[in-house]
């Protein structure tokens, strides 16, 4: 579970207290080695200022995470002072070396004065209610768009309501806030009124809608249109409505994926426990590698989205972990990002050749570590997800699906849970093809992916097997219950109208159904699950049948 934001809050608070006393109690130490600095003769000089430099070094990154933004700045210019007279190795002038004492007592004052208070979050992760249908407005004037795609999301169970006039839309999105807006674009401008409402709904901070722009043509004036009105997505007249359907999922999808999980590796223990923190108030999974060297067992069973790295770490440099990170393959594809109060840009840029992806300076507000965050681990998902993935459903590939099952067999074996095996296939699919043509083909096998993806659970299993063959694996569920849900999706497919050469038609599929042996191989199940599939196939076609 989850901690809740009021818990987390309130670590934060106590994270920030706990750093104060630390610094409460490191502070005599620094003083008295800026004052030992001034005394120390021409050999001893440089090992304290090095000493000294990395105190102010760490102040600096972290002093400003913790409500005191000034003292950080301070500490960085002395940091800074530091590395000039190290670099030139001369011992400092009497003079210099005064000033500086000067602002270390400055310093003084100031991290002995309160920190600023932690303010709330500003950014959120949408963490909603599980859910996999639409409420669709339709705005369109001559409410043809309304009616069409009105009939082809009700198979999905999405609710549409069409609107002709601003008014009838206002009175609509007061009854309750859309998913979605598909908006039919008008030749002429956009009415005020209309406007006002987009931006309100689009920017809700909650939930914001997304908005689908339907034009009259492809063109980069319509697109550059829509992107201007705030639109994720563009479509042509006559509209495709399983195309509007397959976003509408994916969509969908995105906000019900499990949470973003960030590795943060950094040998500052507060610190690191303040950027857990702030990453689980903004809905993510955060968690904590303080010693470099055991950054490689954080990894393997965590399976982060995105990879924290400090820079200055003890035993190990950031950039030598992200070296090793990219020694193995799977890990190839894990944005890594630089945590450093690192200001200079040219080492910035050297440890981002030798690997990594993108740095962020400390100190940073907390609101900014959230937000690029949480954009890296969303960009690093969707190409994982990419890969995996039939370009035409969206669905898993032919091996995926096979690895999936295995795994569900394993652990059905694990938890003596009944598992449900699913093999379907598209009925005389080939006569589509060869009526209709090899296009309206795909959009029909696409829809039957849609339809799969919506109806069934989250925990369930779906892939695209070959060509017009899928192959599901229900979990926890029994024969029984199983062929009733399949039954119900074989019903529902049967009802979508497809249109193509100005008629319509309508198409079916057969499925088998066998319970998972535990003892059999993959194989060895999928196979009495296709030979089921034979026997529907044989018994007459739209139908389900059982093992
Ligand atoms: P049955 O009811 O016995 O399954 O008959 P069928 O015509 O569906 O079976 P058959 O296996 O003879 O033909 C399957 C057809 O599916 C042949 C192939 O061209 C078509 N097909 C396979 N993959 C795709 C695809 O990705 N897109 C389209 N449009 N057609 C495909
Ligand atoms: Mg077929
Ligand atoms: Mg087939």
């Amino acid at each position: 579970m989850p901690a809740s934001q009021q818990q987390i809050q309130q670590q934060l608070e106590a994270l920030q207290q706990s750093y104060l006393v630390r610094l409460q109690q490191d502070w005599p130490q620094i003083v008295a080695m800026a004052g030992q600095l001034l005394d120390a003769n021409d050999r001893g000089w440089q090992s304290i200022a090095k000493t000294l430099k990395q105190r102010f070094h760490t102040l600096a990154g972290s002093a400003g995470t913790f409500g005191m933004p000034q003292l950080g700045q301070q500490a960085k210019a002395l940091e800074m002072e530091l590395d000039s007279w190290l670099e030139i190795d001369v011992r400092p002038e009497t003079e210099l070396k005064q000033q500086f004492l000067q602002m270390v007592q400055e310093l003084s004052n100031h991290s002995s004065s309160m920190p600023q208070a932690i303010p709330a979050p500003l950014f959120q992760a949408v963490d909603d209610e599980f859910t996999r249908k639409a409420h669709i407005l339709v705005f369109s004037k001559d409410g043809e768009l309304g009616k069409q795609l009105t009939s082809a999301m009700d198979p999905f169970g999405h609710q549409v309501v069409s609107c002709r006039t601003l008014e009838e839309l206002k009175a609509a999105v007061a009854v309750q806030k859309p998913d979605v807006l598909v908006l039919d674009m008008p030749q002429s401008r956009l009415a005020g009124g209309l406007k006002k409402l987009l931006q309100q709904l689009l920017t809700n901070q909650h939930q914001p809608t997304v908005l689908f722009v339907v034009g009259e043509k492809e063109s980069f004036n319509q697109y550059l249109a829509a992107v201007r009105l705030g639109a994720s997505g563009y479509f042509s007249k006559p509209v495709d409505a399983a195309a509007i359907e397959l976003r509408i999922q994916r969509l969908l999808a995105l906000r019900q994926q499990a949470r973003f999980r960030i590795l943060i590796v950094d040998d500052d223990v507060m610190l690191a426990q303040h950027y857990q923190l702030i990453i689980e108030q903004a809905g993510m999974e955060a968690k904590v590698v303080n010693d470099p060297t055991k950054m490689l067992i954080g990894l393997q069973g965590f399976q982060p989205d995105v990879i924290l790295l400090d820079v200055n770490m003890p035993d190990c440099t950031g950039p030598e972990l992200a070296q090793i990170i990219r020694f193995k393959d799977e890990w190839l594809g894990v944005p890594i990002v630089y945590l450093s109060s690192e200001t200079d840009s040219q080492r910035q840029l050297d440890a981002l050749v030798k690997a990594g992806d993108d740095f962020i300076s400390k100190p940073i507000t907390d609101q900014a570590l959230a937000v690029t965050v949480f954009a890296r681990a969303q960009r690093a998902r969707q190409l994982a997800e990419m890969m995996i993935r039939d370009s035409l459903t969206g669905l898993l590939q032919h091996a995926t699906v096979k690895e999936r099952l295995s795994d569900e067999i394993a652990k059905a074996k694990r938890s003596k849970q009944e598992l449900i095996v699913v093999m379907l296939d598209l009925d005389h699919f080939k006569r589509v093809n060869d009526q209709y043509g090899h296009l309206v083909g795909d959009q029909v096998i696409s829809s039957l992916a849609n339809l799969l993806q919506q109806k069934l659970r989250k925990t369930d299993v779906i892939g695209r097997y070959g060509g017009e063959e899928f192959l599901l694996a229900l979990p926890d569920c029994s024969l029984k219950k199983a062929k009733v849900i399949i039954d119900g999706i074989r019903q529902s497919f049967q009802a979508i109208p497809f249109s193509a050469q100005e008629q319509s038609f309508q198409c079916t599929f057969s499925a088998g159904l066998a319970r998972v042996d535990t003892s059999q191989s993959t194989d060895e199940n999928i196979d009495r699950a296709d030979q089921a599939l034979y026997q529907a196939k044989h018994n007459g076609r739209n139908r389900v049948e059982l093992a």
